[in-house]
């Protein structure tokens, strides 16, 4: 069971993040760092690279058939690439605060600000962590790191706990150069024998899948003369900050679109990553220049993908489809043994897994780690792996276990049950629930009972939601289609 190996506080107030990191540093001292992970001062970088909406089935790694993503495929022959990651939400705050506290996203309840969660005046609240649930910045920065975060602003916002833990943070919205070039000039800065953690996260690859104009024509048709070709050369003759006012509005369509434009915005967003993976390489450069590459674990992930259209959406946040989960995760690092690992994982375990790798403790609020896998070593089969992603009326779970998903929705209509076999349907267009009722049945067991643990941290921790946006994140996340939705 989930969080059998902590002790489970009964009130908020018994536990405080001072007490729980305090708990961290005990741990240290009674020598529980598995052997191979170097000590004090050869303790290693950590660098957490978040390419925010980029699914895993279009990098060339993972057997896309374009050439995407040259410099990703590059360093996943250096590393241990992942080849069944499920992201644990479908939209921007909930999963990244999952990467960064081990909880489900209905355990930490720092959720999308949507129409559904409006205040009366529209004036939107926000919600945010707990303050006694640490952030892995926290804990990084408790054990001596020095904590480092370049944020892109948008949902991953001061007020919901996503800035703690860094001694320096700069999270505002720009172009994927003008982030290298911030990161360039830290890293000059930076004392070489101090061990840095860096949190990069980018929209780059978000729509309107606006690169640098060398990127267009690389994978779209030029032939296609569309509402969508029109739309987004409208896009290209205004400043950044307008294009990303639009960018709420770029996938609006009242059904699916026909299929040329569906394959149009397909290329847009490939020839996005295609300057996303040049930005990755970039850093990878700039950080070898200027640090200790062979010393560092990177750790590279998206927090959800994109639909083209598999279950009749675009974009994202629409629930929890299999487009919308599948993410990258290739992790490389002193003592890690390139390959890779087919058992699928679920990200909301990345905070315990990087803890486990680096040689600390995870923290009673976390969950399991695969570290193990990272390793290689020999593991249990029928490991499980959830997401879950909040709506209005209810709370969306899915459960993957054995080569089966089991995904209940909820919604006004009630609750749907859907049952996929990822083996034999990878894009689940099958749904088996009605014919393997018994698979269902003990699967959704598995799930309320993970639904009760999320529960039980959220009634002891719940999110803060005494704040308001500010006007001008109100309109960043209303340019990143986040606001007047209801998801
Ligand atoms: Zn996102």
């Amino acid at each position: 069971m989930r969080y059998a190996h902590v002790e489970r506080p009964h009130a908020a107030h018994e536990v405080t993040l001072g007490a729980l990191l305090a708990g961290v540093a005990a741990s240290l001292l009674c020598a529980c760092a598995p052997a191979d992970v170097k000590q004090s001062n050869a303790r290693p970088d950590v660098v957490l690279i978040s390419l925010d909406t980029l699914r895993s089935d279009h990098l060339s790694a993972y057997g896309y058939e374009r050439p995407t993503s040259p410099n990703f495929d590059r360093l996943a022959q250096q590393g241990v690439l992942f080849e069944a990651a499920h992201a644990p939400a479908s939209n921007t705050a909930p999963s990244h605060m999952s990467f960064f506290t081990g909880l489900d996203p209905h355990a930490h309840g720092v959720h999308p600000v949507t129409a559904s969660h409006a205040a009366a005046d529209a004036r939107q609240p926000v919600t945010s962590l707990h303050p006694d649930l640490p952030t892995l910045p926290e804990v990084l920065q408790a054990q001596g790191w020095s904590t480092t975060g370049l944020l892109d602003d948008g949902f991953l916002l001061k007020s919901m706990g996503f800035e703690r833990g860094f001694d320096r943070v700069h999270n505002k919205r720009t172009t994927l150069i003008e982030k290298l070039d911030k990161l360039e000039g830290f890293l000059q800065r930076w004392d070489r024998d101090e061990p840095q953690f860096l949190f990069f996260h980018t929209y780059e690859p978000h729509s309107p899948y606006l690169p640098p104009r060398k990127y267009h024509g690389k994978f779209t048709q030029a032939d296609y003369n569309g509402e969508f070709r029109m739309r987004y050369e409208r896009l290209l003759d205004v400043p950044l900050k307008s294009a990303w006012n639009a960018k709420g509005h770029f996938l609006d369509s009242k059904g699916l679109p026909e299929a040329d434009s569906v394959e149009f915005l397909r290329g847009l967003y490939d020839e996005g990553i295609a300057h996303t993976d040049w930005g990755l390489g970039e850093l990878w450069r700039l950080w070898s220049e200027h640090r200790d590459a062979s010393n560092t674990l990177f750790v590279i992930v998206s927090d959800h993908g994109e639909g083209f259209g598999e279950h009749g959406h675009l974009g994202h946040s629409y629930g929890l489809r299999i487009e919308l989960l599948r993410v990258p995760l290739l992790m490389i690092g002193p003592g890690l043994t390139p390959g890779r690992v087919s058992d699928p994982v679920g990200l909301v375990e990345l905070m315990p897994t990087m803890l486990e790798l680096l040689g600390l403790p995870a923290v009673p609020s976390s969950g399991p780690s695969f570290a193990p896998l990272a390793r290689f070593q020999p593991q249990e089969s029928g490991r499980a792996v959830h997401s879950q992603f909040g709506r209005l009326n209810g709370v969306d779970d899915s459960i993957t276990l054995n080569g089966l998903r089991l995904l209940r929705t909820e919604s006004r209509a009630g609750v749907k049950l859907a049952l996929f076999d990822l083996s034999a349907d990878p894009y689940e267009a099958n749904d088996l629930a009605a014919a393997r009722s018994q698979s269902v049945q003990s699967m959704l067991q598995l799930l309320d009972r993970r639904r009760a643990e999320a529960q039980s941290w959220r009634d002891n921790y719940p999110a803060g939601n005494g704040s308001t946006l500010s006007k001008e994140d109100e309109e960043d996340l209303r340019a990143l289609g986040y606001l007047g939705e209801d998801q």
